[in-house]
């Protein structure tokens, strides 16, 4: 069967393909779609692969439903004031989120930035200009030691410096007049001495703000209002992991004053520290239709579509002998059905490096994670069907490498 888009294609490859239209040689011309014909990543000789690796920056996060790429491509159709939309955008992002307010960001890192910065200044605009110079104010942030990951480098951003602590007592004692902050890493909830609610109430005991990000913790879908009511000031999620928006956009959360000021650092204001993390209005319009759509999907319907994914994958890799796949759901954070193949090496002679080598190497080109000891593979931002190639390929492989 040719599908429109390479009917499309096809035509476009012939000379004078416009005088065709015109003559009536092609029917329904005008209800054509205009995708573009060219395969821009080819031409490039840019590698497209199936993403049964999960949602990772370096692999360009996830894909964006057909409707906010609809959503993106409609706003480049006329001009807007950059900040009234922003007002507007994060009026109807609170109502669908339960929060008091809310704003898109550069991802969630900026939102982090933003975040810290708009607590730092409060709205003395007069503040605004200095960062990251914290003459005057508060510069201090504290985290748990185990929280600490690459992305707390946001924090920095503002010119603060990073406390660590591990105990209650100790967070107690680390607090003083120059505590701004204090932020908590969701998806290391479980591994911090200080769980997510003892967090909030050390933070209201002393009336400091609390951030939490959560950037990879949807699903489940009630995440995103879960932790701003629990009392985190302010919430952060990236745009684009599992709520599916453009990759370069973000949410910050929270209370209303603390998300006006963090907007005071953000363009269109150009002295400012934030002025290089705009968000355009093709993305603060795709970030809003994305979250739409996530909020009022059927997440059972897809949880169960992901689970049937994995079974498949695992029965393929199962019925090779001395593989052992096990499937787990991760507590926080791509909590997701997931599958980690495992074997005995000297029944199938391939090591895990290997194997996913030889997945990416193959046509189509497949990327997975995992470490020396397993291939790790999730299929939730695969499109769906892509499962039956990567079923079919993972037991290719091991059957092949067996002694
Ligand atoms: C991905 C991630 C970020 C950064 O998110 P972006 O939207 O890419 O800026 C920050 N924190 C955590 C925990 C993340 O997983």
């Amino acid at each position: 069967m040719i599908t429109r888009r390479k009917l499309l294609k096809n035509l476009s490859s012939l000379p004078l393909v416009g005088s065709l239209f015109g003559t009536g040689l092609v029917t329904g011309a005008a209800a054509l779609p205009t995708a573009p014909a060219r395969d821009y990543f080819k031409e490039l000789g840019v590698r497209t692969f199936i993403n049964a690796a999960g949602t990772y920056t370096a692999m360009t996060g996830s894909l964006m439903p057909e409707a906010v790429s609809d959503a993106i491509k409609f706003a480049t159709g006329d001009y807007v004031n950059l900040d009234e939309l922003q007002d507007k955008v994060g009026e109807r992002i609170a109502e669908l989120v339960h929060c008091d307010y809310a704003t898109v960001t550069t991802g969630a890192a900026s939102a982090i930035t933003f975040g810290l910065a708009g607590v730092l200044t409060g709205l003395d605009e007069g503040k605004v200009p200095q960062l990251p110079d914290l003459t005057g104010m508060k510069n201090q942030v504290i985290m748990q030691k185990s929280h600490e990951i690459g992305y707390a480098h946001a924090l920095l951003n503002c010119g603060v410096e990073l406390i660590f602590i591990e105990t209650r007592k100790e967070l107690e004692n680390a607090i003083n007049d120059n505590t701004a902050m204090l932020w908590f890493l969701n998806a290391h909830n479980f591994i911090g001495k200080i769980r997510d609610e003892e967090w909030v109430e050390v933070g209201k005991k002393y009336g400091i703000p609390t951030f939490n990000d959560c950037a990879a913790d949807v699903p489940p879908v009630e995440n995103l209002w879960k932790y701003t009511k629990m009392g985190f000031d302010l919430v952060c999620f990236s745009g684009g992991k599992g709520i599916r928006g453009p990759q370069s956009a973000g949410l910050l959360l929270g209370k209303r004053e603390l998300i006006q000021a963090a907007r005071l650092h953000a363009p269109p204001r150009g002295n400012t520290l934030g002025r290089g993390m705009k968000v355009n209005k093709e993305e603060i319009l795709g970030m809003l239709v994305a979250l739409e759509i996530y909020v009022t999907k059927n997440h059972q319907a897809e949880w169960k579509l992901w689970e049937g994914q994995i079974q498949m994958i695992h029965d393929a890799a199962a019925s090779v002998k001395g593989v052992k796949p096990i499937k787990h759901v991760p507590d926080v954070a791509n909590h997701v059905p997931s599958l980690k193949l495992r074997w005995d090496q000297d029944r199938v002679k391939i090591t895990p490096d290997e194997m996913r080598e030889a997945l990416r190497r193959g046509h189509p080109s497949i990327e997975t994670v995992g470490d020396k000891e397993y291939v790790g593979i999730t299929t939730w931002m695969m499109q769906p069907g892509q499962e039956r190639t990567v079923a079919r390929r993972v037991k290719e492989i091991l059957e092949g490498a067996k002694g």
